[in-house]
């Protein structure tokens, strides 16, 4: 009999695991908590080892052809005028903007796509206690019935409920002071290929991106030490957007203008710090072990490469013990290294005062020039492909 597994969440961490876990001939089935497949979000990227795991999973061109068309990043001041351009990275890995860029529900719809037909996917209900018996895990839901597994991954993202009743308090989240709200706004003819980035004094910033589907991605960000915004309802969050940018300039008035009719992501910009990544029959994989935040570049390809090697160790071993401690051994270096943000982020990307934005710009002018850009491109550059990828096909 194959062995069972219970996945929760099904966004980019969970179908993926999913499909690989299907592909070794484990019994999978994935449990989401939204009624459906969540279709929004905004452009992520693939970089180094995740473009690699994608290659290995056959959706390279698939994501190539979703590409959201971004060339590049280019910083602007309240006149729209570039400050510093940095076009799109040319390898697996490097730029601001990474050769793969793609909406994260288009990027989930891909994989549960590639996993559905051997995968089963429930919807609308979540797990509400589990019980690791040593035999097995015995599984209660919110909605559903009362079942068994061999084996349980919280894979539900930065605010996993799942992961408490994993590790308990092992697992800490490090606010990094930010809150950022993401929406889909109307296409205006200030919109190109190129993704915009402006800073407000207050460390607020608003970015206009591209998207593939005749409309544009904006983001509204500020930093503060205030917590609880997380808890507002999505009213609740389009009136703090309002009243914390009233007044601000380039083109924010049109985001605000647009929030009425808009779907919002809003997310407390936190890196989930979990002493142990597994305990007994179950484990942590993608944000809900490891979120590195969308400051840092890396969150969509930790979750995939943490998916291909999860996955692999549990087909190599069939041992979960050993397997979770080879996923960990494997994962926890490259998951430190992206953990590790650049020094002052995001304080420093993200100024308090005039004065400091005038700085930031200086710095911006200055990297984008020719004789350093290769510099800065470094430094826009995340550790994605710091990880050694094992070779799990069967020799
Ligand atoms: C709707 C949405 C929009 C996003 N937009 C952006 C964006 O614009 N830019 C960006 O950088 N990152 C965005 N992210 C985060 C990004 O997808 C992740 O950082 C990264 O891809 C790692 O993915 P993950 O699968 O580990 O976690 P997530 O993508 O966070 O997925 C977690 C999944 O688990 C589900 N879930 C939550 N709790 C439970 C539960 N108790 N039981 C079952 N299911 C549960 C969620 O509905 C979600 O589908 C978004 C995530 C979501 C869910």
């Amino acid at each position: 009999m194959s062995t069972t597994v219970l996945i929760s969440g099904a966004s980019v961490a969970g179908p993926a695991l999913a499909y690989w876990l299907n592909h070794y001939g484990f019994d999978v089935t994935v449990v989401e908590r939204a009624p459906g497949p969540r279709e929004t979000g905004q452009n992520i990227d693939l970089r180094g080892a995740g473009r690699e795991v994608a290659r290995r999973m056959g959706i390279e061109e698939a994501i190539r052809s979703a590409s959201t068309g971004e060339i590049g990043v280019r910083f602007v001041d309240a006149d729209d005028k570039t400050v510093g351009a940095f076009p799109r990275g040319k390898g697996d890995s490097d730029g601001a903007t990474a050769g793969l860029e793609i909406l994260r529900g288009d990027l989930a719809r891909l994989l549960i796509e590639r996993s559905q037909d051997r995968v089963s996917y429930v919807y609308g209900d979540h797990i509400a206690t589990l019980n690791d018996t040593g035999d097995e895990v015995e599984v209660t839901f919110a909605h559903g019935p009362e079942r068994a597994f061999d084996l349980v991954v919280a894979a539900d993202g930065v605010g996993s409920s799942t992961r408490r009743l994993i590790v308990g308090n092992e697992a800490q989240i490090k606010p990094l002071n930010m809150y950022t709200a993401w929406m889909t706004i109307p296409k205006a003819d200030t919109d190109t290929a190129w993704a915009r980035w402006f800073n407000a004094p207050g460390s607020r910033t608003s970015t206009i991106r591209p998207d593939n589907v005749g409309t544009a991605r904006a983001t509204l960000s500020f930093m503060t030490e205030r917590r609880g915004y997380e808890d507002l309802d999505i009213e609740g969050v389009k009136a703090v957007l309002r009243q914390r940018f009233a007044g601000v300039g380039w083109e924010v008035p049109r985001i605000l203008d647009a929030l009425d009719d808009t779907d919002v992501y809003f997310e407390s910009m936190g890196q989930v710090r979990a002493t142990h990544w597994s305990r007994g029959r179950s484990a942590l994989l993608g944000d809900a072990g490891y979120c590195a935040t969308p400051v840092s570049g890396m969150g969509t390809s930790l979750a995939i490469t943490g998916a291909y090697v999860l996955a692999g160790e549990l087909s190599r071993s069939r041992d979960h013990r050993q397997a979770f401690a080879a996923y960990e051994a494997l994962m926890r270096p490259y998951v430190d290294q992206a953990q590790k943000l650049s020094p002052g982020a995001p304080r420093l990307a993200n100024p308090k005062t005039m004065v400091g934005i005038a700085a930031f710009n200086t710095g911006i002018r200055i990297a984008a020039t020719p004789v350093i850009s290769r510099l800065a491109r470094k430094i826009f550059t995340p550790p994605a492909d710091h990880i050694d990828l094992p070779d799990y096909s069967p020799s």
